[in-house]
């Protein structure tokens, strides 16, 4: 779901108000509220104000969404300056987006606040709400960085009903307003097609949401099925660009194909009409600069609606658990040039990064060309069993969801919209 985005009135004419909000000053209708004046905050969809909010609320809010505009750029290299103006037509070379990756200091800052001027620019100040539900943590996968991979004897396995899953889906949709839910479980084969196409038609016969399901490498028929049954995305990473290393991380996957045959499902899952969402992992063993850019200039390739990646963070239990973190300043920096690569794209804080800086990763990615959130339903019995990784970040927050619990037709609408760009 998109959030509504707090501006202040600073002018009323006759059903119309001048709202200031924290991308400029915008006009908005004012029918639907009683007794405004100049002075009150109000919440706004697109060009039509929808409640009334107190001024702390509305604060809280703008200070998690606004970057600050760096203007000084005097310690800024020409070169930089150049990547920048080529960004701008949204061309940028490895090369370019190595030197990117690497930046420190006052271009760092500078990177971080072009992204967010993009990123507002191109999507104005929505951002966007995801639930995920994690079905299942049974995966017949050996993937190296995943807590759930198959040879992890640690794990509490568990799967939820197909009652369950809908149970839950729905009351994120009908009873606190979630528009988009995303279904993901590890690679279980214990849920046949049918019982994904179950799911999905259970769902969406109670609730309007889009479903994003992310249950990995699935054949081609059992794609067309859930699509058909209703499935509007598909959350599937190819984790990293580079053939070799993914050879190393995915010794026993379900389709032995390796990296050449993920990205030919995801293209044929394109071509079906989904909206796609993928990505790699930040920070991998062995993973470079250099194939960190090539990752975003698969993502950009791929015409990813959502840009997803994350950093990697070691789980024990898995052959990599000695391993360090992804940084999350590295992460960060991936967010801001896949921005400039990607304008339109959404790009989540992910979850990984949250757990890697609980305190400042949402603002600190929301303002470097982030745009969504993820927030987890899955039931609390469960959340602790699905480790992909240790201690992760479960902080949904209440105001966010208020705000962004708008249900209005005007907010589906500009969903739809959104979504029929990518697919
Ligand atoms: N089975 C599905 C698939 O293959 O796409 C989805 C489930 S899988 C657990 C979801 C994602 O978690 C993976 O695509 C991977 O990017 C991420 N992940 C797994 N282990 C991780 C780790 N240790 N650190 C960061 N991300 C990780």
């Amino acid at each position: 779901m998109c959030l509504t985005i707090p501006g202040k009135v600073i002018e009323i004419k006759d059903q119309n108000a001048l709202l200031k909000t924290s991308s400029g000053v915008r006009q908005i209708n004012i029918g639907l509220i009683s007794r405004v004046k100049v002075g009150d905050w109000l919440l706004a969809s697109i060009d039509l104000a929808v409640k009334k909010i107190k001024a702390k609320d509305a604060e809280e809010i703008l200070e998690l969404l606004s970057g600050k505009k760096i203007t000084d750029t005097n310690n800024v290299s020409f070169k930089f300056r150049e990547i920048l103006k080529n960004a701008q037509i949204g061309d940028l070379t490895k090369e370019e987006i190595i030197y990117l990756l690497k930046t420190e200091g006052q271009e760092k800052e500078v990177l971080f606040s072009e992204a967010d001027a993009v990123c507002k620019e191109n999507l104005k100040d929505f951002i966007c709400l995801h639930a995920i539900v994690e079905f299942s943590n049974y995966c017949a996968n050996n993937c190296f960085y995943c807590g759930l991979r198959s040879e992890n004897k640690t794990v509490v396995r568990y799967r939820m009903s197909i009652s369950e899953i809908v149970k839950v889906a729905n009351e994120a949709v009908n009873k606190i307003g979630y528009k988009m839910i995303v279904l993901q479980s590890g690679a279980d084969m214990q849920y046949t097609d049918e019982m994904l196409v179950e799911i999905i038609k259970k769902i969406k016969a109670k609730s309007r949401c889009f479903i994003f399901m992310s249950v990995g490498e699935r054949s081609v028929q059992c794609y067309k099925k859930m699509k058909k049954a209703g499935a509007n995305g598909v959350l599937f990473r190819f984790e990293t660009s580079n053939p070799k290393l993914y050879n190393i991380l995915h010794p026993k996957n379900t389709l032995k194909g390796g990296l050449q045959n993920r990205l030919a499902l995801l293209r044929e899952i394109k071509k079906m009409g989904y909206y796609i969402s993928s990505g790699p992992i930040i920070g991998l063993p062995g993973q470079t600069l250099e194939d960190l850019a090539d990752d975003i200039l698969m993502m950009k390739k791929l015409s990813v609606g959502m840009a997803s990646m994350g950093p990697f963070i070691p789980c024990d239990g898995t052959p990599l658990a000695g391993e360090s973190h992804g940084d999350v300043e590295l992460s960060l920096k991936t967010i801001a040039a896949s921005r400039l690569l990607i304008p339109k794209a959404r790009i989540p804080v992910t979850t990984a990064l949250e757990t890697l800086d609980p305190q400042n990763a949402r603002k600190r990615g929301l303002q470097s060309g982030a745009n969504s959130l993820m927030f987890n339903l899955t039931p609390a019995k469960y959340r602790s069993k699905y480790k992909i990784y240790p201690n992760k970040f479960h902080g949904r927050d209440k105001d966010l969801e208020d705000f962004a619990l708008y249900k209005g037709k005007e907010s589906w609408e500009m969903l739809t919209r959104e979504f029929k760009k990518y697919i």
